[in-house]
């Protein structure tokens, strides 16, 4: 049986008429597809319990990339570089990667999610890199490309993700001003760009709790390394 992956969703409006939509981008659907996942959409609910539930009944958690997390969360004060946050959002994606943690589903964060479970289990962020590290290299590409690969990892090597991309070095792409600071309990680097950002890590004690800070949803259609991410996590959910 194909295991089944829930990926929670943000809200948009339609181009013509405004009209407010739940959604995620498609090439994460596409990239769980190909690796043997049958996706599933998930809308923020406000009931914690409901959410709970719906979570017993999934294979696989995917935490997409998006906006960012309100500071609230990790005990802060929102700084003006910070994103208007989404409260909805925030609080059904904290509430399903705590759920996934303790339940020990496997769970696949990317770029916003890599933010999410790091904040789940009590870690902090940078809210702007420019800002708070000034030294640090432009992880910002939003006007490049999804693809453009911006920057190199350095990857942990007999890592986990070493062992995933084949290599101990990968170009990413770079679509983040946000980044890891105080790492949560149990959180363990696996990754980390040449000006030292965390670009990838895991929790300990967790069957597969694996989180990156680029996107290789928009990499894997031309990219074998990238699209094998998803299907080590599509096998870890067959379990
Ligand atoms: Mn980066």
């Amino acid at each position: 049986m194909r295991p089944v992956i829930g990926i929670p969703c943000y809200e948009a409006r339609r181009a013509d008429n405004q009209r407010p939509l739940y959604g995620n981008n498609i090439s994460y659907v596409r990239a769980v597809e190909r690796a043997g996942g049958l996706p599933l959409l998930i809308p923020p609910l406000q009931d914690a319990d409901a959410l709970v539930g719906l979570a017993d009944r999934l294979d696989g958690l995917l935490l997409s990339g998006g906006g960012d997390l309100a500071p609230a969360h990790y005990g802060e004060s929102p700084r003006p570089e910070c994103g208007v946050p989404e409260v909805e959002r925030d609080v059904t994606e904290l509430a399903l990667a705590r759920h996934a943690l303790l339940a020990k589903l496997p769970v696949l964060g990317i770029c916003r999610g890599h933010q999410v479970l790091n904040v789940a289990l009590g870690g902090t962020l940078y809210q702007d890199i420019s800002t708070a590290l000034p030294e640090a290299r432009r992880h910002d590409c939003h006007d490049r490309a999804r693809d453009y690969r911006a920057h190199s990892i350095e990857i942990e090597p007999g890592s986990r993700l070493a062992a995933m991309l084949g290599t101990r070095q990968h170009a990413v792409n770079s679509l983040h001003h946000q980044a890891l600071h105080r790492l949560g309990e149990g959180v363990r680097v696996l990754a980390r760009a040449e000006d030292g950002i965390i670009e990838a890590i895991e929790v300990r004690g967790h069957p597969f709790a694996l989180a990156v800070q680029f996107h290789p949803e928009e990499l894997a259609p031309a990219d074998e390394p990238s699209q094998r991410l998803f299907s080590a996590f599509v096998r870890a959910c067959q379990r």
